[in-house]
């Protein structure tokens, strides 16, 4: 059981994080904002995968201008992600952002966060604060993990000199190792709620594994209120991956868990294929179901025996279990088609 760092409770829209509330997934579009029917389009399937909190790109006046329009489309809570011009972070406060993202280093003047502090104080909404290894502030020669503490410090800082407490905090690098210190730091100088991430991750085969060994590895700290998985590529994946990585550290109850085996020379059955298939067709599901897979009777029967439903492969044919008790034998042929009827009966 992971115990989790104590953290303030911070609401984002209608979803609380920190304190004893459940990790949020979120995501970030990846349309243009001022784009609206596509934006509006990308969030609905972001909020289909179990997206919690989306975040928009804000570079322009109308991106700004339409969060509006796309806040009276969508449920998720809705956070205006901003950087250089302050002005666009008061348009998008004005236009009903459940939260802000800036990051300090590059909003300019302490004038400018002021105006940006009033207008989120207004209107009771949060900001991030985030900090981020490709766009620290000048003075730091290297994105080291001290230094994006200390970034996030001191205009976590200014923030809190200005009256404003509403606050989260992120420091991301591009590298997992830098990443897990930041955040070991961090963790251990502020209690507000902290947004997890490895930065630009890559792609997702990459990106996949460089962000759950980075979040997992914090949330295995109990370190993490809220996380975003970067990928280059469609941001539902970034969903599923961020499920999943929750899934792993057993965090959440969500959806499918597939147990299958590695197969070796004893497996005398295809079982790539089939776990494939299964993996696909149960993509959706979203009851916490576990389902083992096994290509033998070596691991087989044990593994499946203990999952809600499960399949042992033999000699050319399969037995199936639910909750533990073999209920078929089936051929080959059979057990993909066999085993996803045991799994939409449970269902
Ligand atoms: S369950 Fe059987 S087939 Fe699968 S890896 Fe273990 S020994 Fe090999």
């Amino acid at each position: 059981m992971i115990s989790r760092k104590k953290t303030k409770t911070i609401n984002i829209g209608t979803v609380a994080i920190g304190g004893n509330n459940p990790i949020a997934v979120q995501s970030m579009t990846k349309t243009f904002t001022s784009n609206v029917a596509e934006t509006v389009k990308q969030i609905k399937r972001l909020e289909e995968a179990g997206c919690q909190i989306v975040r928009c790109a804000v570079p322009d006046t109308e991106s700004a201008y339409a969060i509006d329009k796309i806040k009276k489309k969508i449920r998720l809570p809705l956070v205006a992600d901003i950087h250089f011009d302050y002005k666009l972070a008061i348009i998008a406060a004005e236009m009903g952002a459940d939260k802000l993202r800036i990051n300090p280093g590059n909003i300019g003047s302490l004038e400018k966060i002021k105006a940006v502090v009033s207008a989120a104080k207004e209107r009771g909404i949060p900001i991030r604060v985030g900090v981020n290894s490709g766009s620290l502030e000048k003075k730091y020669k290297h994105p080291t993990a001290k230094a994006l503490v200390e970034s996030a410090l001191s205009n976590v800082r200014i923030l809190e000199k200005l009256g404003f407490y509403n606050i989260i905090v992120a420091v991301k690098s591009t590298s997992v190792p830098v990443t897990i210190e930041a955040y070991r730091l961090l963790s251990q100088k502020v209690d507000y709620p902290l947004h997890i991430g490895v930065t630009e991750s890559g792609i997702p085969k990459i990106g996949t594994i460089k962000s759950s060994v980075g979040i997992g590895a914090l949330l295995a700290e109990g370190i993490g209120n809220t996380l975003r998985v970067s990928l280059t590529g469609d941001p539902v994946e970034e969903v599923r991956v961020g499920y999943e990585i929750l899934k792993a550290l057993e965090l959440v109850k969500k959806g499918v868990t597939i147990i299958s085996c590695p197969t070796c020379g004893r497996c005398k059955t295809q079982m790539e294929k089939v776990v494939s298939e299964i993996e696909r067709k149960t993509r959706d599901i979203i009851k916490p179901l576990k389902i083992a897979i096994m290509g033998c009777e070596v691991n087989g029967p044990g593994e499946a025996k203990d999952a809600d439903v499960g399949l042992a492969g033999g000699n050319g044919s399969g037995l199936i279990f639910v909750k533990g008790k073999i209920v078929k034998k089936v051929p080959e042929s059979r057990m993909t088609s066999a085993l996803l009827e045991e799994i939409r009966r449970l269902i």
